[in-house]
């Protein structure tokens, strides 16, 4: 479906739960938050009926997040509704990747095409301390699972946090070329936790391509911006949305666990779907992506989203 800004929205990323079993401590607090009960999160029958409204209106590609997407009950359930629905041309999943050696199989077989897993730092000591408690070689571990049973185009996320991990662009640029990985640096946003450490520790991608002479540009897909390592072949993505606002091509809405579309991630915007079906939840998903807002709010000083990442998704 076409916005009122001629962006044609054909993405939809549903966070499908709030709960995490890791405190990336610039994603969320170390308590944890405020979860969402049980009765207030969308059933999985129920994302299905929201995603067939979605497809109806012209979405054909879904991601699916968290929180960590892979601690909700019935995330396979959720996949297997929404890859056999007419329409959706690809089913993606964004995770943390600790319980990969546990779902890699289930996601495969419920339809999932594709993989994008957080990997902050290759440095063991750093990635229990950045995820407050997260244990590395599971995650290496269930990359190399999420592999072996045929997850082709993994790609690496990264946030780039300078003081943490922007001594590791090498080595994370290694480690992607040597497994086969793709690989995206992602610029830290000012939300939740993150609003004060961005002031320290903000490091723009542009710093990342100008000191390797090695990249070569590739592509732009709206949100992306593609390199090739000359030397290695592997593809190298950074996400910019401080140093290059995408939102003249943003293809995305978004959806919360307790059925609250978000049409920009970083505006305050919000449209209540949970108690909707037939005919008013097209209507509510219409008028939602018509007004889907020009450009996101987001500067220096923090993100006007009422909501913390950890209950968008990303
Ligand atoms: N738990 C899953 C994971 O970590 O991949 C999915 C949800 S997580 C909120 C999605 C992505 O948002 C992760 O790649 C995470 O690193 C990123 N993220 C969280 N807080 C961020 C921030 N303040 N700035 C930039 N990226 C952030
Ligand atoms: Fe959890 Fe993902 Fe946030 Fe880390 S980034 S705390 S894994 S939701």
């Amino acid at each position: 479906m076409i916005d009122q800004y001629q962006r044609n929205i054909d993405y939809l990323r549903i966070s499908i739960t709030d709960k995490c079993n890791m405190r990336c401590f610039y994603c969320m607090p170390e308590n944890g938050v405020n979860h969402l009960e049980h009765d207030k999160i969308l059933s999985p029958e129920h994302i299905k009926e929201i995603v067939e409204a979605f497809a109806s209106l012209g979405i054909k590609k879904v991601r699916i997040t968290g929180g960590e997407p892979l601690v909700r009950n019935g995330v396979i359930d959720i996949c297997r509704y929404i890859s056999a629905i007419k329409g959706i041309e690809e089913l993606c999943l964004t995770t943390n990747g600790s319980l990969l050696d546990k779902y890699a199989t289930l996601l495969k077989d419920s339809g999932v095409k594709r993989l994008n897993i957080s990997l902050d730092t290759l440095d063991e000591k750093k990635y229990r301390l950045m995820s407050r408690g997260g244990d590395l070689n599971k995650v290496l571990n269930g990359i190399k699972i999420a592999q072996d049973v045929g997850f082709k185009d993994i790609k690496i996320n990264a946030v780039l946090i300078k003081g943490y991990n922007d001594d590791e662009v090498d080595n994370l640029f290694n480690f992607a070329s040597k497994n086969g990985l793709k690989i995206r640096f992602i610029e830290l946003m000012p939300i939740g936790p993150s609003k004060e450490l961005f002031k320290e520790h903000y490091l723009s991608t542009d710093s990342i391509i100008k000191s390797h002479p090695q990249l070569e540009f590739k592509s732009f897909d709206g949100v992306s911006l593609t390199y090739l390592d000359k030397n290695t072949g592997t593809e190298v993505g950074f996400i910019s949305p401080l140093s290059h606002s995408f939102c003249g091509l943003c293809s995305r809405i978004r959806l919360t666990a307790d059925g609250m579309i978000k049409p920009c991630l970083h505006s305050p915007q919000e449209v209540n779907i949970f108690d909707l079906h037939g005919e008013e939840l097209i209507t509510a998903i219409k008028e939602a992506i018509y007004h889907k807002p020009k450009q996101h709010n987001l500067n220096n000083d923090g993100s006007l989203s009422i909501r913390d990442m950890s209950k968008i998704g990303g």
